[in-house]
């Protein structure tokens, strides 16, 4: 497959994060796209929110679309974490200099990314619910979609997040998402009492279950928590659970937590937003022939370490460099991977072991993590995470094989 750029079409599968931010580097390196996102319409209020640390505010800056995320989002400097009785177990990350990221509703991210790519002309098509790929012509690949439409291009970005169709027919040999075993609720409540301390996050390692929150000047605080659910519970049948039965089940389950933390509870406004938590084993191969997979739709991390969607930003800039840079497709997906497989994985597993340590939930294991949680903040502060946090990727430098 050689690689003149003005040759390629690419088809975009999913307008989530990744894929908005793929299409607008290739539309950079003179690549086309269009983007096809199975539902029907945007919905800017869904989803909560997520906290987008400082790697993948880097690539949202390299795409000059940073500025509305520092001014919508709250800004994050540092998280304390509480124990249950109230006792300071340590905290992560500086009062001062770089933030480690900004928490912003989802649905305000989808909607910058959406109208920069609306802005540069890339066309968005909704209710495009990919059903088949057909890559049976070289440098050619067909599409089908769940309302009887057909689109063809020559490249195929999976960025259909981590229930990805796209991975499931082209690398049918991938493993499946692994359940964590919890799953994560959280909502929104306007104009609370809970004071505001700029750049702070408070993580509460509850009675029952943990939490965590934090305030906007505004007053409005945007909070969320985990908890144990068995079975392979899908988003779904979560959502069939009536809001009155979460709203129950869970605010029984900080009952007995010391304040704001009921308060904040009872006082939610709207949807109580409840997820269950996956996460993906290590994919062997990202790609085949023209298809190559993107963000959760191959390595979808479960949400404590807070890096998924930065994830999924420095993919998008990491394939269209090797694309714009590399002969052929095969080698530029080739290397797309090598480049990127290492932190994704250290990630997904990092990440999982943060929701092991919350997981605690009977007296001596509670025992044992408060008493090793200030060791464990310790290092991570002594480390700062700067491997996490403070990956650079410049669109100018060039890779070479
Ligand atoms: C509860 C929760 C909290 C989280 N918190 C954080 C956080 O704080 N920080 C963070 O960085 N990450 C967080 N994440 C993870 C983050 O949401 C993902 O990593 C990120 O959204 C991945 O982006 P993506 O574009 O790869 O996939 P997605 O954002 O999932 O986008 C995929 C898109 O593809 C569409 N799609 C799916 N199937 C098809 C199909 N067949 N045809 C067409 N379109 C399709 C979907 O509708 C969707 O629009 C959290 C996740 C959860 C569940």
């Amino acid at each position: 497959m050689e690689n003149s750029n003005q040759q390629h079409k690419a088809l975009i599968i999913g307008c989530g994060i990744a894929g908005p931010a793929t299409a607008l580097f290739l539309k950079r390196i003179g690549i086309d796209s269009v983007i096809y996102e199975a539902e029907k319409t945007n919905d800017d209020y869904a989803g909560l929110f997520l906290n987008l640390a400082r790697n993948g505010l880097r690539v949202m800056d390299e795409l000059g679309i940073d500025e509305p995320i520092r001014q919508e989002g709250i800004v994050m400097q540092t998280m304390k974490m509480v124990s249950g009785k109230g006792k300071m177990l340590g905290t992560v990350g500086q009062s001062t200099g770089e933030p480690q990221g900004y928490t912003i509703k989802r649905g305000f991210i989808h909607k910058v990314l959406r109208e920069e790519a609306l802005r540069q002309g890339i066309p968005i098509e909704f209710g495009k619910k990919l059903r088949s790929i057909e890559t049976n012509e070289p440098n050619r690949v067909e599409v089908s979609f769940e309302d009887g439409s057909y689109a063809s291009g020559n490249i195929l970005i999976g960025c259909d997040g981590i229930h990805s169709r796209t991975r499931k027919i082209a690398l049918p040999n991938s493993p499946v998402p692994s359940y964590t075993g919890l799953i994560s609720f959280g909502g929104f409540v306007n104009r609370s009492k809970v004071p505001y301390e700029r750049g702070i996050q408070k993580l509460v390692f509850g009675k029952r279950a943990f939490f965590g929150y934090m305030v906007k000047p505004s007053g409005e605080v945007y909070w969320y928590g985990n908890m144990d659910y068995n079975g392979q519970p899908t988003r779904r049948e979560l959502q069939s659970i009536p809001q009155e039965e979460w709203r129950k089940t869970i605010n029984g389950l900080y009952a007995n937590d010391l304040d704001p933390i009921p308060q904040i509870v009872r006082s939610t406004q709207g949807e109580i937003g409840v997820f269950p938590i996956y996460d993906m084993p290590p994919v062997a191969e990202w790609y085949r022939k023209s298809v190559v997979l993107v963000g959760d739709a191959v390595h979808a991390t479960s949400p404590n370490a807070g890096q998924g969607a930065s994830l999924a930003l420095e993919d998008a800039m990491v394939l269209v460099k090797c694309i714009r840079d590399l002969p052929n497709l095969e080698q530029a997906f080739s290397m797309f991977q090598q480049l990127r497989r290492d932190r994704v994985e250290r990630i997904v597993q990092y990440s999982r072991s943060i929701g092991q340590r919350k997981h605690a939930t009977n007296p001596v294991q509670v025992f044992f993590r408060d008493l090793m949680l200030p060791m464990f903040l310790k290092q991570a502060n002594k480390d700062s995470l700067g491997w996490m946090y403070d990956y650079k990727t410049n669109w100018e430098d060039k890779i070479t094989v």
